[in-house]
């Protein structure tokens, strides 16, 4: 049976990170995977969740199985972190799901359920794993323009035209904050934009929201995907936790439907619990309760908040000197754009050779498509990177 098997696409990500860990170089610089890196390059456990553990650890009394939708308590502080008041609470089904990778399955299984042909419309670029899911699941998918290769700001222009041509049911998926992998995102003037053509089209917006808190702050961060949970009757959000919690391997993330009433909203509900059924049964527990016991606590959740603050201040810094630093060495602000990007990347905007050329010749790895991790950068290393983007003639 298993000579039958050919072989995967590979995890271009992955492997980068696999190359970087043979390199012997002992300068190398790591802007590859999105993990948050603190200035001595280590990812650190946060201090909430280290407590949090520790109170788990200390009262948990049983391990037995939640349910199916995860521990209700963690749908109720997600929902009130991500959606607030934008839209009432009878309206809003969710389910915990492993990572936010598992809640974009899971709403892309769901949309196969309801409206099997529908068209799944990406950011182009987006994080490489949309496509590769919805590829995998066999449905129909097309582009959006979203990125300007001369500003490296959004191609907005692009973009509204393409979604003049979005069809009725058809499904947007549209990052919540920090565009992955661009660092390019929407103003929320532009936003309403793009919900206007939506609404006109009857398009399904699809919210992937990772990186709450690592852009403008908690709530500005969530002010986008708000806006859009209040303007559809129907609307999906894939919200991860690993990130802004630093829970990678918790595997912990939470999909909300928004339904159009209450009778609505039981039988998605009911659908999403059958759904996590079928693919896992119980979704991961851990990080999802750390997360509640962190979000519940006030004590705790004012400490998770300045230290998320501080991480988020840590990348505006760098972003900063960066840009500071190629304005300084090129005489010119063709990279202030680095400045006004937001998240954990930027699309550097050059070419797959100029990036090997950064590999090759100075040990400075990054995504092919010229992605770079920001939180990968520290104070002695935004000149190093900044000296080789110039030598590279970039
Ligand atoms: N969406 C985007 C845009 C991401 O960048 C990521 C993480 N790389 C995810 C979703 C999912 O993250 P996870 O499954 O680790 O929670």
């Amino acid at each position: 049976m298993l000579e039958n098997l050919t072989a995967q696409p590979a995890d271009k990500i992955l492997a980068l990170m696999a190359k970087f860990k043979t390199d012997p170089r002992s300068d190398k610089i790591d802007l590859g995977v999105g993990v948050y890196k603190d200035a001595s390059g280590t990812t650190p456990v946060m201090r909430a969740v280290k407590e949090a553990e520790r109170r788990i650890l200390a009262d948990q009394s049983t391990k037995a199985y939640t349910g199916l939708a995860g521990d209700p308590a963690f749908g109720a502080a997600m929902r009130d972190l991500v959606l607030a008041d934008s839209v009432p609470t009878e309206r809003v089904a969710a389910v915990a799901t492993p990572g936010g990778t598992g809640a974009i399955r899971q709403a892309l299984e769901l949309i196969k359920l309801a409206a099997p042909k529908a068209t799944i419309w990406l950011s182009n670029p987006t994080w490489p794993n949309h496509p590769s899911i919805v590829k995998y699941l066999g449905m129909p998918m097309a582009e959006y323009r979203y990125f300007d290769q001369v500003t490296r700001g959004v191609d907005f222009a692009g973009m509204l035209t393409d979604l003049e041509t979005v069809a009725a049911g058809d499904v947007v998926l549209l990052h919540g904050c920090c565009h992955n992998p661009t660092g390019a995102n929407l103003t929320y003037d532009q936003m309403s934009q793009v919900i206007g053509i939506m609404q006109k089209k009857g398009a399904v917006p699809l919210v992937d929201i990772a990186y709450q808190g690592f852009g403008d702050g908690l709530e500005k961060d969530a002010q986008i995907t708000r806006l859009i949970a209040r303007s559809f009757e129907n609307c999906l959000i894939a919200a991860s936790c690993s990130k802004n919690f630093g829970v990678y391997r918790e595997r912990t993330g939470i999909l909300m439907a928004v339904a159009k009433d209450p009778d609505q909203q039981a039988l998605t509900q009911q659908t999403l619990a059958f759904l996590n059924r079928q693919n896992y049964s119980f979704p991961p527990d851990h990080g999802a309760r750390v997360v509640t016991t962190i979000l519940t606590d006030p004590d705790l959740r004012a400490d998770w908040e300045d230290e998320l603050e501080e991480t988020r201040k840590t990348m505006l810094v760098l972003r900063q000197q960066l840009a500071d630093e190629l304005k300084r060495l090129t005489n010119s602000d063709r990279f202030d754009f680095l400045a006004d990007h937001r998240g954990m990347f930027s699309r550097l905007g050059t070419t797959p050779e100029l990036v090997e050329k950064l590999r090759e010749d100075h040990g400075i790895y990054m995504v092919g498509d010229s992605r770079m991790n920001i939180a990968g950068l520290n104070a002695e290393t935004v000149p190093i990177l900044a000296k080789a983007i110039v030598s590279a003639g970039i």
